[in-house]
């Protein structure tokens, strides 16, 4: 079986955490299996529908790197891939069912099903269609429809079903009783499609063999699979993916843990470790590792290792699977990741010499947007570094250190960490100074603090010309 997975969300805002997952692991499965990753733009509920909501989703999953093999921008052979294009597959498919038998129009009035609903009893929430319609004969039926009269488009559930079984990779078989589902609306008056029918026209069209999603959409799956069948067409294999909560344990919130992936893309996050993070919203590894590559996550995804328990936002594991990936990136990589995230108003200097600034502060970062938070230890400010300087070189002990490291650094042939700190040490020697008499206040001078990185490894970040200027305001 070929396998063609899809995402399908609807552009009512922006990606966050809590949608995007269902998207990692269709990508991640149908490139596991070799097979196609769908994207299906569900905007047929106009209201929610958000200007641009559909380019910001394109951008958010191009970031991620999660590629389709088909979709609304480049097209495919199962198109179109909006919805709101696909009112020609709907009314085929419609009247299939309708001829059928399947389906079956329905001319009550608004007026008639509330007094069914008030039959049906109080405190009933699902308001069930009493089935009048479905027993009219077909002569009244083409009358009715010649005549204009409204109607809608009922599904017919077969006679003598009292339950619905749907196996479920991830949650088992599931038994749904038929007397939750009634003869439920296909196509509205107005010829508006209803969300269960759409989706199970367009996954039949589109050769959807694997339907992975959030489990919120569990309980529309009896409805899916009575249309598969009347379809004739055999089911997708269904898997629910447990629901993500927020960082509070509660339902995701807008205000907390729906970080939109648009955030975290501003954060510094790399798409990698993002993606990551996501598959761990449920899934476990075999060995339960939890740093995990692209390829590895390929490689080892699998609905049999996703949990049924709801599984809660952290952003703190976040940010560290985060700095994990951020660890194994080469020097000259990571330089190029942080580069635009430089405040650059704020750190003039610090881009000309980069590579040697990420190598002094790699450690301390979890994201390229964290640089901001650490350059600070490099560019000390001015005023208050300038003071403690004139205080150095005022000491005629220490003064004497840093005139030796102030010699050998003037001279030194090569600008870099290793030579840079083999040239300290040997001031030192020059002077009669090791350990925390030589280092300290030679780190003092240059960033205000006694410890701190290597000096060889700042002495390279802020480069010769920086480093003489603030040796001269010591030193005079
Ligand atoms: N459009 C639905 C959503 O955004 C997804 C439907 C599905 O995956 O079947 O939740």
């Amino acid at each position: 079986m070929t396998v063609r997975t899809r995402f399908a969300p609807s552009p009512t805002g922006r990606l966050h955490l809590g949608n995007v997952r269902a998207a990692a692991f269709n990508w991640l499965l149908a490139r596991q299996k070799g097979g196609a990753f769908i994207l299906r733009i569900e905007d047929t509920d106009v209201a929610r529908n958000v200007a641009g909501g559909e380019a910001a989703i394109i951008e958010d999953l191009k970031w991620l790197r999660l590629d389709w093999d088909e979709g609304p921008d480049i097209g495919g052979p199962h198109g179109p891939y909006r919805q709101s294009e696909r009112d020609a597959s709907y009314g085929r498919a419609v009247e299939r069912l309708a001829a059928s038998g399947a389906a079956y129009h329905c001319f009550c009035t608004e007026q008639e099903l509330e007094e069914d609903a008030e039959e049906f009893g109080e405190g009933r929430t699902a308001q069930r269609y009493s089935g009048r319609c479905r027993a009219l004969d077909r002569a009244e039926r083409v009358r009715r429809v010649e005549a204009g009269e409204r109607h809608v488009i009922r599904f017919a559930v077969p006679d003598g079903t009292t339950s619905v079984e749907i196996h479920d990779e991830i949650f088992g078989a599931i038994s749904f009783p038929t007397s939750d589902i009634d003869d439920f609306v296909l196509r509205r008056s107005d010829g508006r499609v209803t969300y269960n029918f759409a989706v199970v026209v367009d996954d039949i069209e589109m050769e959807i063999s694997h339907v992975v999603r959030g489990v919120g959409h569990l309980s529309n799956t009896p409805k899916q699979a009575l249309l598969f069948d009347a379809f004739g067409v055999p089911r997708p294999v269904f898997g629910h993916l447990p629901t993500v909560l927020g960082p509070d344990g509660k339902k995701l919130s807008k205000r907390l843990g729906a970080t939109a992936v648009t955030e975290l893309r501003g954060q510094g996050y790399p798409p990698d470790a993002v993606l990551n993070y996501l598959s761990l919203l449920g899934w476990s590894h075999p060995e339960e590792k939890e740093v995990l590559t692209r390829s590895e996550l390929v490689a080892s995804i699998g609905l049999d290792r996703v949990g049924r328990s709801d599984t809660q936002l952290d952003l703190e594991k976040l940010r560290w699977v985060s700095a994990q990936h951020l660890a194994t990136e080469s020097l000259a990589g990571l330089a190029s990741h942080v580069r635009p995230f430089v405040a650059v108003e704020s750190f003039p200097a610090a881009t000309a010499n980069l590579e040697a600034v990420v190598d002094t502060l790699r450690t301390r970062l979890s994201t390229y947007g964290d640089i901001n938070a650490h350059l600070g230890l490099l560019y000390p400010p001015e005023g208050e570094s300038m003071e403690k300087r004139k205080a150095l070189g005022a000491d005629p002990a220490v003064r004497k250190v840093l005139e030796a490291v102030r010699d050998r650094l003037a001279g030194a042939p090569a600008w870099e960490a290793a030579a840079l700190d083999q040239a300290v040490r040997g001031a030192g020697a020059d002077a009669g100074a090791k350990g925390a008499l030589l280092f300290h206040p030679v780190r003092v001078l240059l960033i205000g603090s006694e410890k701190g990185p290597d000096l060889g490894k700042i002495l390279a970040a802020i480069g010769r010309g920086e480093a003489l200027r603030r040796f001269g305001q010591a030193l005079g």
